[in-house]
């Protein structure tokens, strides 16, 4: 993948690193890409992938909702001038506090997973709706969500048809494949187990009118993907499948797929080494690590493309790693990334696709070292 012109010309500046910059005109064709994809689908951008203001009003000058996870994230999305029937709370595990927060400030559209979390709900927010997430496997997925939120079919059941008794609305079902999905058909057996949910609660007296198909939708890093029209025609095919004539109120949650191509970050090499005379891997230390942003690199699961500007000179494997006293702080050592035989500290390397999940991610002042800046442009 190649930069925009915009980022080019941002990047020959030469601004202090580290720092991400993002493309706004990426974000927007991103959206329409997906919205043409899933033209049924409303779209709720997932505010933690990059919640700078820019990027919201931009998505909400598109009329994108947001999906939400905090107070705080629901007040930067109200910011971008969006009502608040255009906001999810769609955190499954929030404090009652917040949840009577968030309804103040007029937030109607709530997740939960369980039945501690329906009763919060049932207190701080009377007449909300309410939205059940089950669980899925994760597997295709590059950044798995893991077992952490959804609950089982069964069990959500018996939740929704609760929910109608305790002074809320079931409105529906949720889910989330995992992060960075390649599969564009994995969508369809939990798209299955949604419709079993609808006929279910339909069959106690409940009515469902929402399918919450979370987010999943992948952005391109070293390795290619399929097309955005690929992931709508799977889901169009899985919806017409389990659903048949009566396909209920859609929403999407993209994160990574809206801002992850979006963003280049524009990093500094800090040292080159050897371990030994005899070591055949250099070591690339950078003024951005696990800590600055790079949370992703763990378990080397998301590879971003890394590019020196360093043409034409004979490339060799590399150790990448951040700056911090921090021996977790390694980036890539298993995974193939090659640099120039010539590359010394003070280069500058760009680290791509870097749009999703880094600002977000980066500490506070982890050894000392600032949080990532982001510049949109
Ligand atoms: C993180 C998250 C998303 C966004 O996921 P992506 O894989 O980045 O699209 C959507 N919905 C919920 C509930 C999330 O927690």
């Amino acid at each position: 993948m190649t930069n925009s012109k915009k980022i080019r010309d941002f990047l020959a500046e030469r601004r202090p690193t580290p720092y991400v910059v993002v493309d706004l005109d990426i974000v927007a064709d991103n959206y329409r890409k997906l919205k043409d994809a899933v033209p049924q689908a409303g779209i709720y951008y997932a505010v933690k992938a990059n919640p700078a203001p820019e990027i919201l009003d931009t998505l909400a000058k598109l009329g994108s909702s947001f999906d939400t996870a905090s107070v705080n994230e629901i007040d930067m999305a109200l910011r971008s001038g969006v009502a608040a029937d255009r906001i999810s709370f769609g955190n499954t595990i929030k404090k009652q506090s917040d949840i009577a927060a968030a309804y103040a400030r007029g937030v109607r559209l709530f997740a939960f997973d369980s039945e501690a979390e329906l009763e919060k709900l049932s207190q701080a927010a009377p007449g909300a709706k309410v939205f059940c997430r089950i669980l899925t496997s994760g597997e295709g997925a590059d950044w798995p969500l893991s077992r952490k939120f959804g609950c089982d079919p069964a069990m959500a059941r018996e939740l929704l048809i609760a929910a109608a008794s305790k002074g809320v609305v079931p409105h529906g079902v949720s889910f989330h494949v995992g992060s960075q999905m390649k599969d564009p058909n994995a969508w369809d057996a939990a798209v299955a187990q949604a419709a079993w949910l609808f006929r279910e609660c339909e069959d106690a007296g409940v009515q469902l009118n929402m399918l919450n198909m979370g987010g999943g939708f992948p952005t391109k890093y070293r390795k290619d993907i399929p097309t955005m029209g690929s992931y709508g025609a799977a889901i169009h095919a899985a919806l017409a499948r389990h659903f048949g004539n009566r396909v209920p109120e859609i929403i999407v949650e993209p994160g990574r797929q809206m801002v992850g191509n979006a963003g280049t970050i524009d990093t500094e090499v800090v040292l080159v080494s050897r371990k030994s005379k005899t070591d055949t891997k250099r070591w690339v230390f950078l003024d951005i690590g696990k800590f600055g942003g790079l949370a992703e690199t763990m378990d080397e699961a998301i590879q971003y493309p890394i590019v020196s500007a360093k043409k034409g000179s004979k490339v060799e494997r590399v150790i990448l790693a951040g700056p911090t006293c921090d021996s977790a702080d390694v980036l890539y050592e298993k995974a193939d990334y090659r640099l120039p035989i010539d590359l010394v500290a003070g280069d500058r390397l760009e680290i791509r696709a870097t749009g999703a999940y880094t600002t977000t991610y980066s500490a506070v002042a982890f050894n000392g070292f600032e949080p990532l800046k982001c510049y949109c442009i």
